[in-house]
């Protein structure tokens, strides 16, 4: 059977079908690229599992106070050898990424202390972490003070109002390497060390914590290569593979990992404490999963960069730029393409693909904001999703995608509605 043929019954006309063969035959060094990361990555993986003997006992549940959980004190182990750090935090306990942040910034950062950011604003639901935004029990409100300096018009770092805004007062530096909700360049591993590297010279105790949400297995190092105090990210983003139903992680040195523990269960307590609930077989095969599931998702975010690069849509990053995480965001100029560009997303998921996505206020975020993810867990955005906030320039941000078959269907389904809504014609 033809494959215009297995398309055509999901709705997806000849001509939509026809232009993304066309725009994927250009395609094939940079999936040949992507494969040849991932086969590092799983290696990576296979070897930490091996190192750390691995084994069925590590799949058991535990309750209650979860004393002498060995298969949650071996996955941390085995992730502190993939990130290449002394200690790791991995716990179900941790409920998202933004609460991982917010554990590793609260637990190094004391009253009259100062927080920098370096690289311009931080992801939206930070700002209220922070205080940027006013909240109960925002740092702000602790006494921790925030200063931030902003990426020059061209992306790069403005390394000398940065040297200025490190003072005695300065403990915690955070770095975001996704553009989140920005259109703003992702910055690279290479680029991340650099910056790490100038702020530890102008201070060397300063403590550097990276935002590595979307970012993991992306490249071959991680931001904990190249001089991160504390790494820390989502597991339903790239580490849970998929397969993590909730979860954080926060990699690190033990000095800051271990404050953590104490931050996320309490003094005294710290990592000792924290049932596992049965969830550790997620965990162990979805971090097993990680690297094939970033490659899917990432073949199809170049996917969808050369698609619409090709119909005069911006998009960021370019169809040729190289990758360092999973977002592709799509500037389509208007809030009706958003919608549609949307409903094509979740017309094409395996769960909830009649649901019609509408724009709506969520919690964290200070406009309105269209999500579409037909997920087997709520709100991953590993799987195929897009979202974004109704406002300029309207650009949508895509992501994930479990199988690289899925996220094909899925872009090729978000150019049909909006060809179908009138919004552009092939
Ligand atoms: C997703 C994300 C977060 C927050 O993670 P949640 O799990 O949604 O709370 C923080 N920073 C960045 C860059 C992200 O992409």
């Amino acid at each position: 059977m033809s494959l215009t043929n297995i398309y055509a019954p999901l709705g997806i006309s000849d001509a939509v079908f026809a232009l993304g063969e066309e725009v994927l035959a250009s395609l094939t060094a940079r999936f040949e690229a992507i494969d040849r990361t991932a086969e590092a990555n799983q290696l990576k993986v296979i070897a930490s599992m091996q190192k750390n003997r691995v084994n069925a006992t590590h799949f058991a549940a535990t309750t209650g106070y979860g004393y002498n959980d060995f298969g949650r004190d071996n996955l941390e182990k085995v992730y502190a050898d993939v990130f290449h750090t002394e200690a790791a935090l991995v716990r179900p306990q941790i409920t998202c990424g933004t609460h991982a942040l917010t554990v590793a910034l609260s637990a190094n950062l004391l009253p009259g202390d100062e927080l920098l950011s370096p690289a311009g604003g931080p992801y939206d639901t930070l700002e209220e972490v922070i205080g940027i935004r006013p909240s109960p029990c925002s740092l702000k409100e602790y006494g921790v003070s925030y200063r931030q300096v902003d990426l020059l018009p061209d992306g790069t770092f403005d390394y000398e109002a940065i040297s200025k805004a490190i003072t005695p007062k300065t403990k915690l530096v955070t770095i975001q390497r996704s553009k989140g909700y920005k259109t703003r360049p992702t910055f690279s591993v290479r680029q991340i060390g650099e910056l790490i590297a100038f702020c530890k010279a102008v201070k060397p105790d300063l403590i550097v914590m990276v935002d590595n949400c979307y970012g993991e297995f992306v490249e071959e190092i991680e931001p904990s290569d190249v001089g991160a105090d504390m790494t820390v990210g989502s597991l339903i983003k790239n580490p849970g593979g998929g397969l993590a139903p909730i979860g954080g992680y926060i990699v690190g040195t033990e000095a800051c990992v271990s404050r953590c523990a104490f931050r996320l269960s309490a003094p005294g307590l710290g990592q000792e404490v924290g049932a596992n609930l049965g969830i550790m077989p997620a965990f162990y095969q979805g971090f097993f999963l990680a690297p094939t599931v970033t490659a899917s998702a990432l073949k199809g975010a170049v996917f969808a960069a050369n698609l619409y690069e090709r119909l005069g849509y911006r998009v960021i990053p370019t169809g040729s730029e190289s990758r360092h995480d999973i977002i592709q965001a799509v500037e389509l100029g208007s809030r009706e393409a958003m919608v549609a560009f949307c409903r094509g997303i979740q017309a094409a998921a395996p769960v909830d693909s009649y649901v019609t996505p509408e724009p709506w206020a969520m919690p964290g975020y200070d406009s309105e904001v269209i999500m579409a993810a037909g997920a087997f867990v709520q709100g991953s955005s590993i799987e195929l999703s897009a979202d974004g906030p109704i406002r300029e320039p309207y650009a949508v941000y895509f992501q994930g995608g479990l199988t690289w078959y899925h996220a094909k269907l899925g872009i090729l389904m978000s150019l049909q509605k909006m060809v179908e809504a009138g919004l552009l014609s092939l």
